[in-house]
């Protein structure tokens, strides 16, 4: 029985996720096709990446890389080469594609994915900012058009596949895992001292830098936190985060009943990212099941939360909920890119996010203008708290 082939669109192609997805599209080109590319600024890769899939539509992010991209391409190439916010909902909503993967890095991921989730697009979703930032747009949206909204992160797509077949009313609460980034063991007196190199060596987990970073402040974990809220309906308070540093366990459902169901796996993004894509059946990647007597112990701790303060401000942001989550991602993208670019501190992200959420005049229901004119006034303030 051939299954039919599923075209795609890539919002983010070039990215950690967009790579891993056209990988599994190599190993199964007659099950996957690819219609649109999109990417920020890297236009060589993608370049090639059109070379390799012939999609029908790219598009990057403003007119001087489009025409960049452009040169770097053969004079027949037919692919449609698009720009800027317009040029992403185009290739999110193209007529043929029944699957678009929102991978972007950041709050630029919002506006594409809301495009895609009204032309009725399955969404395979690995940007964290869209449910983050809004959650309580998305999501209903989503349920009103129908559109499925399938984790790509390890954590929820863990927690997804623990909860197939379940009653969503049995679930007691969600335990999501967190490696614990590069400075589980720090003393907490030395991580004021914490560089840019020492913060961008994550132990088990492969992925780009500001996700890095964010895994390093444990803010990532948060994001997630704030995520899992929206994905599967859960009050903050009954989720939990446990700290787990093999990162074997991608996350856990506790049942009413004290059964806990976990889902394990290697550390590797590709099998979050297949069984997304392939949805409801799974995929052969040639990945092995992990060798648990080689692995000999799997360990757990609390986190803490005066260490990872981030941590600590998206639960925060998770309870108060309104704007407060879009403040506390744009600050941090603010803080994070700062410190990027060393021009601030480690312990400066938390100090700027934390400093700019406690400015803020949380409005309980934003709608989309309340949820972007946060953003921009959060990356405005935490931009003039950074030059403190
Ligand atoms: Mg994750």
């Amino acid at each position: 029985m051939g299954s039919a082939m599923k075209y795609l669109t890539l919002l983010g192609s070039t990215g950690s996720i967009g790579k891993n997805v056209l990988e599994i599209v190599r190993l199964y080109p007659d099950r996957f096709g690819v219609k649109a590319l999109c990417a920020a600024t890297s236009v060589e890769l993608l370049a090639d990446q059109i070379k390799e899939f012939a999609p029908e539509v790219a598009c990057v992010i403003d007119e001087p890389h489009r025409e960049k991209l452009k040169r770097l391409l053969p004079t027949g190439c037919r692919t449609e080469l698009l720009c800027g916010e317009e040029g992403y909902k185009l290739a999110a909503s193209h007529a043929d594609v029944s699957m678009v993967v929102s991978a972007f890095v950041g709050a630029a991921g919002l506006v594409p994915t809301l495009a895609a989730i009204h032309a009725g697009k399955s969404i395979a979703l690995a940007n964290k900012e869209t449910l983050v930032t809004a959650g309580d747009l998305v999501m209903p949206l989503a349920a009103e058009k129908g559109v499925p909204i399938l984790p790509v992160d390890s954590e929820h797509s863990a927690i997804f596949q623990c909860m197939n077949g379940e009653n969503p009313q049995e679930v007691g609460k969600l335990i999501l895992t967190a490696s614990g980034g590069p400075f589980r063991s720090t003393p907490v007196d030395e991580m004021g001292a914490i560089t840019l190199a020492q913060a961008l060596n994550h132990p088990t987990w492969s992925m780009g830098k500001k996700i890095t970073i964010d895994s390093a402040t444990l803010m990532n974990k948060g994001l997630e936190v704030i995520e899992a809220h929206h994905l599967f309906g859960t009050p903050a308070d009954r989720i939990e985060v446990v700290v787990h540093p093999q990162s074997i366990v991608h996350s856990m459902v506790a049942y009413v009943d004290g059964v806990v169901m976990a889902q394990m796996g290697q550390p590797d993004m590709k099998g979050a990212i297949a069984y997304a894509l392939n949805y409801p059946q799974r995929l052969d990647i040639g990945m092995p099941a992990p060798d648990f007597a080689a692995l000999a112990s799997l360990t757990f701790e609390r986190p803490d939360f005066l260490k990872f303060r981030c941590l600590k401000l998206a639960f925060d942001a998770a309870e108060a909920g309104g704007t407060l989550p879009t403040v506390l991602n744009a600050a941090n993208e603010v803080a994070v890119a700062a410190f990027l670019e060393e021009r601030i501190a480690f312990l400066d992200i938390p100090r700027t996010i934390e400093a700019t959420m406690d400015a803020h005049g949380v409005i309980t229901r934003p709608d989309l203008d309340d949820v972007q004119e946060a953003d921009a006034w959060a990356r405005r303030k935490a931009t003039e708290l950074l030059c403190r």
